[in-house]
């Protein structure tokens, strides 16, 4: 069984729609009831938007019924399609932890929840049963005011056994008016230590050179290669992995056809920029991360051995992957330090021919 690394995934856009469907008919009957049947709930769910913005909207749902009571139901059957259906040993869970506290505190309450939802969410993504290491992301948000953003900063230097880096989220459109602010809000992060990716360039108009030089991974940045490749010998110096999303551009409307990513791939293989491959959205979507690969490869948009580097790539550029090898590696030397296990792998034992 080959195992993989998700590096791009939100906690919210997380929820396959089956298991959101029942949550509402168990817990929430009035959101169940706006729908016919589960086909017209999955439709509504499912189905491509326009704009990011309107895509992102669909986030709200989730998170209006995402709290620290029902984060546990939510993240267990996350981990158990991860393992199942996925064979992810690796997963970075990224979520804003202040749109998780309740709504009806203040500000300052509010920021104060924060941790909890942080050890709640991690104690809940560690299962005997379904082993997966894992390892949170915090997002800052582009609707959120500073006071809020910088207690993501602080929160997550607090708590490095749950969480590994930070992200900024909620729509590249929206930084804009704001840059400085968050080129500061990055500086004090990766002066505190911590690990950064970014929500940038997914969009045309989410193209901030100004974040780049503070993102040791770049989340989705599929306009650099496309409308800036001048930049990526300048990413690939840095060593920035690009957290290459398919199905998500499909969704928003920023790609019309999944033959405009074979440029991407090509251009950042030409330039050594990696790119590690995510759903961003696997709920969402409905498309898990095997089938993001199965997809790529059908659609002649890689080959073979261009998917095993970026599988590669997702495990080198892994914020908290503790070990400094792949588990192909690991089973590979497994097989060959131990004799009964060799023996299993010859294919000249009769009983096995
Ligand atoms: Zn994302």
């Amino acid at each position: 069984m080959a195992l993989y690394a998700e590096l791009h995934r939100h906690l919210g856009g997380s929820v396959v729609p089956r298991v959101l469907w029942r949550f509402f008919q168990r817990s929430h009957s009035d959101l169940a009831q706006q729908f016919i049947d589960y086909t017209a709930f999955e439709d509504f769910y499912t189905r491509p938007r326009s704009s990011l913005a309107e895509y992102l909207e669909l986030h709200t749902l989730v998170e209006s019924v995402q709290n620290n009571e029902t984060l546990p139901y939510f993240i267990y059957r996350l981990m158990r399609g991860a393992y199942v259906f996925e064979n992810l040993a690796y997963l970075e869970l990224r979520y804003t932890p202040y749109y998780r506290t309740p709504e009806d505190l203040s500000q300052t309450q509010r920021i104060d929840r924060m941790a909890q939802i942080v050890e709640t969410v991690g104690q809940a993504s560690q299962l005997n049963e379904y082993p997966i290491i894992t390892s949170q992301i915090l997002c800052m948000h582009s609707r959120l005011p500073y006071e809020v953003n910088r207690a993501i900063v602080d929160l997550a230097a607090q708590m490095p056994n749950y969480i590994c880096g930070i992200d900024i989220a909620g729509g590249d459109a929206l930084y804009g008016e704001r840059m400085d602010e968050f080129v500061e809000l990055y500086a004090y992060a990766r002066n505190l230590g911590l690990n950064t990716t970014g929500h940038v360039y997914e969009t045309t108009e989410g193209c901030h050179p100004e974040l780049l030089p503070y993102l040791m991974r770049i989340g989705h940045g599929i306009q650099i290669p496309l409308l800036h490749p001048e930049l990526l010998p300048l990413v690939a110096q840095r060593k920035q992995c690009l957290e290459i999303c398919p199905t998500t551009y499909l969704k928003t409307g920023t790609l019309q056809d999944i033959q405009q990513l074979k440029v991407v791939f090509d251009r950042c293989f030409e330039a050594g920029v990696d790119i590690a491959i995510c759903t961003d959205n696997a709920g969402l979507h409905n498309v898990r991360l095997p089938f993001e690969y199965e997809s790529l490869l059908t659609h002649d948009i890689i080959s073979f051995s261009q998917l095993k580097t970026c599988q590669e790539n997702a495990f080198r550029h892994a914020f908290a992957w503790p070990l400094n090898q792949e588990p192909i590696s690991i089973l590979n030397r497994a097989l060959q330090a131990s004799p009964d296990l060799a023996l299993l792998t010859d294919t000249t034992l009769p009983e096995y021919s």
